[in-house]
């Protein structure tokens, strides 16, 4: 498929009427290049009233288009979107983190660490107790204030880009089920590159794209037309879904060699990624993750470790 190709066929789905909250630009639709691998092979996955999600032919990277404006992101990041995070996330998310850092320590020294997307700043206070030196930015002003209100963390409101960072800065950055959010990963890559020490260490949790859980609940929505499940809820904040193929391919473009991949399974955001409510909600996480232990499709996230290459 050409580009031109692409365009057409991307307003024929969109339709003449963009939404205010999307940029209305046509040269962003036709830079459709996948980020992760820059192949222009793609094909048209799912179909909304005002958007579309594309999957690379090449990688498996799926992506949103068009996408949404950041400053209309910031807002959208309110109260309401971290309504979970301190009734169902706090403990779930604090074991991980602590985990995680265990592993991090394992490979660096402890010194700068940086949170992408700190929300609450869980993470940050949890490093910092630990000897981190640590640092968080945030688009939403809300978590901004929140982390500030339960840790005395001071956050950088605004986008990882704009924190404008020193060079060579950090021993560590993180992003912790961030990068899907984010509308350019691959400038933000680039970014952290700049600003983390030459043998300093990125983490990025993301969401596995064929998550047994997520296709269940995509399949259900189209089986029912969106009266069992509403597939198009689960796409409202992810603009990216990777495949391991895609994030080891969006690490190499933008120079990091990755020393590690896990693959683990969560269930913190049961409701958020599943949307099994009644009747799916009491069987859906036992039945389906045991599905997925069987299957290669078990696990619900990756956690990747890259350091820059020389
Ligand atoms: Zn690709």
């Amino acid at each position: 498929m050409q580009k031109e190709d692409n365009y057409l066929s991307f307003f024929s789905i969109i339709g003449p009427t963009i939404p205010q909250k999307y940029k209305a630009d046509p040269k962003e639709a036709l830079m459709m290049d996948c980020i992760a691998c820059g192949s222009d092979l793609f094909h048209i996955s799912y179909k909304f009233s005002s958007s579309a999600i594309l999957t690379c032919n090449n990688c498996g990277l799926r992506f949103v288009r068009p996408l949404p404006d950041v400053e209309a992101m910031k807002e959208e990041y309110d109260k309401e979107y971290f309504s979970l995070y301190l009734s169902q996330y706090k403990k779930h998310r604090e074991a991980r983190f602590i985990e995680e850092l265990i592993e991090i320590e394992k490979l660096c020294k402890t010194g700068k660490i940086l949170d992408v997307g700190c929300a609450y700043g869980f993470f940050l206070n949890l490093a910092r107790n630990r000897g981190w030196e640590v640092f968080g930015v945030d688009i939403s002003e809300h978590a901004a204030e929140v982390a500030r209100q339960l840790y005395g963390l001071n956050i950088f409101i605004g986008t990882l880009e704009e924190s404008n960072f020193p060079d060579s800065f950090f021993d560590v950055v993180t992003l912790w089920t961030v990068l899907e959010h984010i509308p350019d990963p691959l400038s933000t890559l680039i970014e952290i590159r700049r600003i983390l020490k030459p043998d300093g260490l990125l983490v990025i949790e993301i969401p596995n794209r064929d998550d047994l859980l997520v296709r269940t609940k995509i399949l259900l929505g189209k089986i029912s037309k969106g009266k069992l499940v509403n597939a198009e809820g689960l796409f409202t904040h992810h603009l990216y879904y990777f495949t391991e193929k895609s994030i080891r391919e969006l690490c190499k473009r933008t120079n990091y060699k990755v020393i590690n991949i896990k693959r683990i399974t969560e269930n913190w955001y049961i409701k958020d990624r599943s949307g099994f409510d009644v009747p799916f909600k009491i069987c859906a996480k036992k039945l389906i993750r045991t599905l997925g232990k069987i299957t290669k499709y078990g696990h619900s996230d990756f956690i990747v470790y890259a350091k820059k290459s020389q």
